[in-house]
């Protein structure tokens, strides 16, 4: 039984040592473990394979606030899985340049528990891309917009993501949803208006360098999964009824400061799933996110169409269904729950021999990347192990396994890959938006009259006097307490407005 797996065996297996990549700080040194037997057994594997991540853990420390360069294009993974558990939640990654733009890709469920975690604030996190419309990609968004304009993300939320299915439901004729992102976006801001009215008692937008709108606003563009076009819905308009027209945009879904991100078919589950490559014009840096998806020939193209190779391609695997349907309790000898794992991975995902090989195909047109990540993926030893076996039977280049709190920091001259440390305990982030110093409007909910000594926020305008009549007198439980030394009777202001 293998116990242990030096830092040797894992550097061999990820090919970081083929890449000359720096892995400095590790805590293992080389050699101290035996190497893992011939006969590993995937589907048994020894316990404690199971219950740690010695490639992430073996990656040299990083703390999270450390500035990006200039040049540097930052990666960091916020949530690496679908199968949500406390070392790594659903999707997102999240990608900063050195000239100062922030982007958001994917936003799953759990992820802005990592991205408190790493002291990211609300304000660089106003741009995000949407890979596809599944729950384990977008469930983290209710969070970021109700509670971004509570921090300092009181600018609108742009989203970007893919345009209808166009699929007929097969059980009522001639019906077609409008399953893009701009009704996803509708209906995400009615979902969350009892949030966003009751939080705007306290500003929601700034003064200064906002005036695109307010923190509750939504800026949603719907990418054609079809065509390459593009539509936009600000919430504060009408919503476009009808047949949808998109504008040509040549599979550009973002151009601006330097930075195009542009998107490509994805095939999973159902049509609309796109992934996006992103690249930084003014440094030739560039990153693909390929979401969810099947091996397909629309990443060939994309990840080898520009003079050199991307630098980092990050792309989906998923273990094999026989692993899938073990580590979920059941048996390989249940037909049912083989077909279903099966069907899933038919579906929607790329085994671990199609990553390699794809990668492989990609090397071979000259373009291959400078580093490969794999990602909605269960990395724990034993599976990576695995993994990077059968990767390794197609592809010898620079190859990690992405966990969450992996931090890539790329430049021209390398790509230094992290373990971002992080607290348990973190609180918000302080504010970095760079004009909070010339402060903001005032609430919707305002109260600008002199007995409120809370003005211009309005903390009690949104209730009904019954309500009011029955809160205890502060007074009552402490003499210092500021509602009582501060007294704020009803009626006072104006922004009282119970028809009661
Ligand atoms: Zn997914």
């Amino acid at each position: 039984m293998v116990e242990r797996i030096s830092r040797r065996e894992m550097l061999k297996l990820s090919g970081a040592a083929l890449g000359g990549l720096a892995l400095g700080g590790c805590s293992a040194s080389a050699g101290d473990a035996p190497p893992i037997p011939a006969d590993f057994d995937e589907l048994n594997p020894p316990f404690p394979l199971t219950q740690r991540n010695t490639l992430f853990a073996n990656l040299a420390p990083m703390n999270p606030i450390e500035p990006v360069g200039a040049n540097e294009m930052r990666i960091a993974f916020m949530g690496t899985t679908v199968v949500q558990r406390r070392t790594q939640f659903c999707s997102s990654v999240y990608v900063e340049l050195g000239n100062g733009e922030s982007f958001v890709f994917d936003c799953g469920a759990g992820v802005t528990v990592n991205y408190t975690a790493m002291q990211i604030p609300m304000s660089k996190m106003r741009k995000v891309f949407l890979t596809h419309l599944h729950g384990d990609h977008t469930s983290d968004l209710t969070h970021l917009y109700c509670f971004g304009p509570q921090q300092d993300g009181k600018s609108p939320l742009y989203v970007f993501g893919h345009s209808a299915s166009g699929i007929e439901d097969p059980q009522i004729p001639g019906k077609y949803y409008d399953d893009g992102t701009l009704n996803f976006c509708r209906h995400f801001r009615e979902m969350n208006r009892w949030h966003t009215e009751s939080q705007s008692f306290v500003p929601t937008r700034w003064k200064v360098g906002a005036e695109d709108g307010d923190g509750y606003d939504i800026i949603a563009t719907e990418l054609d999964w079809r065509t390459g076009g593009r539509r936009t819905w600000t919430s504060a308009d009408p919503y476009p009824e009808g047949a949808p027209v998109f504008r040509p945009s040549g599979w550009v879904a973002y151009e601006k400061n330097g930075v195009r991100i542009s998107f490509f078919p994805a095939v999973h589950d159902r049509n609309g799933s796109i992934s996006y490559k992103l690249e930084w014009l003014d440094k030739g840096l560039s990153m693909i996110f390929a979401g969810d998806t099947k091996p397909n020939q629309f990443m060939l193209d994309n990840a080898t169409s520009g003079s050199t190779g991307v630098d980092v391609l990050i792309h989906e695997m998923v273990v094999p269904p026989e692993v899938w349907v073990v580590k979920n309790g059941g048996s390989v000898d249940d037909v049912a729950a083989m077909n279903l794992a099966r069907s899933i991975q038919e579906n929607s995902h790329t085994p671990e021999k199609a990553f390699g090989y794809l990668m492989n195909e990609i090397a071979k047109r000259g373009k291959a990347p400078r580093l490969a990540v794999a990602t909605h993926f269960q990395a724990e030893d034993d599976t990576i192990i695995k993994a990077m076996e059968r990767i390794r039977s197609w592809y010898a280049g620079p190859v990690t396994v992405a966990a969450d709190f992996m931090v890539l920091k790329v430049t021209r001259d390398s790509i230094d890959q992290r373990r971002a440390v992080v607290s348990d305990y973190s609180w918000d982030p302080p504010s970095a938006y760079p004009y909070a110093s010339q402060g903001t409007y005032p609430p919707k909910y305002a109260d600008t009259s002199s007995c409120n000594p809370y003005k211009p926020m309005a903390p009690l305008a949104q209730f009904d006097p019954s309500l009011l009549d029955k809160v205890v007198d502060p007074c009552l439980y402490d003499a210092s307490d500021f509602g009582c030394t501060n007294p704020y009777p009803y009626p006072c202001g104006v922004g009282k407005k119970s028809a009661t």
